[in-house]
């Protein structure tokens, strides 16, 4: 068992002393129990066998590998109050057009926050948790609706910035290409005034060659960036327009099913480590099976993943969302 203060050992693994001055790939990994982080060949040492007590002194908490994530912020305390902040929100996902008097919304957003408060300083614990847990029950319905219309929403931002990228992109060729063909011509045209110009048997005055040739060479150019200036405008409305199209013909023609044809990836149910099974038992450490690469865990996935599912699906909502035009995944 260790006592350590995570400030003096923001580098160091606290538990195996392994610095990363000297290891710069090591990760540092938290659990959402009780957020005391460690590195993840101490989680691997600890954990890898089966569920075990975190080695924190004090602490008493049984810690399984599976609940570990890596680290993403020098402060424990902001890591956890991410976490909780983001599950918080996924139950209480109202938006303000939700609410009809005014006010109510900031009193809603000040709930969240209090509760965010007490679940991160561990105060109330037990009362928040209920709260959170009776709110979700009452909601459901709204919940499922909001979740999927934020994901709906994040898509369609996606969409949109994919589609600006690639416009960026197509548009930048162009200039490239007007450019180059722009760099040809001043070359061609430096070559052709002093051919013309050293061509004895042509008796036109030099000024005349050299305006006529400015000339077309100018008329060349004002062509060119018209051209450019088209092509631009007619690649923009055309993806514009396909964008439009094509939220259209969804609409119209995707049948309903409910995850559009895929299934729930967000399991109803904790894996656990073994099960005792009759039907792996014997197999799940034989040699000749391993050596193949099959894991006794992909079949307790599958299995649980096939009584599973459909549990969760409201398809009531789902027809609703999709009337509306909503994909709900
Ligand atoms: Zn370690
Ligand atoms: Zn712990």
């Amino acid at each position: 068992m260790v006592v350590f203060k995570d400030e003096k050992w923001i580098d160091k693994c606290p538990i195996c002393t392994t610095d990363r001055y000297f290891s710069p790939d090591m990760k540092f990994l938290v659990n959402l129990e009780c957020y005391h982080r460690m590195c993840e060949s101490c989680v691997d040492r600890i954990f890898g066998s089966g569920p075990a007590l975190c080695p924190y002194q004090n602490c008493g908490k049984t810690l399984k590998k599976r609940q570990f994530k890596e680290q993403i912020f020098d402060d424990i305390n902001i890591e956890k109050e991410v976490d909780i902040r983001r599950r918080v929100c996924k139950i209480f996902n109202k938006t303000e057009s939700d609410f009809k008097k005014p006010g109510e919304y900031d009193l809603y957003l000040e709930k969240i926050e209090d509760m965010v408060y007490n679940l991160t300083n561990e105060i109330d614990v037990e009362k928040t948790e209920e709260e959170l847990l009776k709110y979700e029950e009452a909601n459901r319905g709204l919940i499922n609706i909001n979740n999927d219309r934020v994901k709906q929403n994040l898509i369609k931002f996606q969409q949109k910035q994919e589609m600006e990228k690639n416009l960026r992109e197509q548009k930048r060729k162009l200039k490239e290409e007007s450019l180059l063909e722009q760099q040809e011509d001043e070359l061609y045209y430096e070559k052709e005034v002093k051919r013309k110009l050293l061509d004895s048997a042509s008796d036109v005055p030099a000024e005349k060659i050299i305006n006529q040739l400015k000339f077309e060479f100018e008329q060349r150019t004002e062509m060119r960036k018209k051209k450019l200036d088209e092509s631009i405008k007619a690649l923009t409305s055309q993806l514009t327009n396909s964008d439009i199209e094509k939220d259209k013909n969804k609409k119209v023609t995707t049948p309903f099913t409910p995850y559009d044809g895929d299934k729930d990836l967000e399991f109803k149910f904790t894996l656990n480590d073994s099960y005792d099974d009759f039907a792996t038992n014997n197999a799940k450490n034989n040699p000749a099976y391993l050596a193949g690469g099959w894991r006794v865990e992909q079949v307790y996935e599958r299995a649980l993943q096939q009584a599973f599912i459909g549990i969760g699906c409201f398809i009531d909502e789902k027809v609703v969302l999709s009337s509306q035009g909503i994909e709900s995944f």
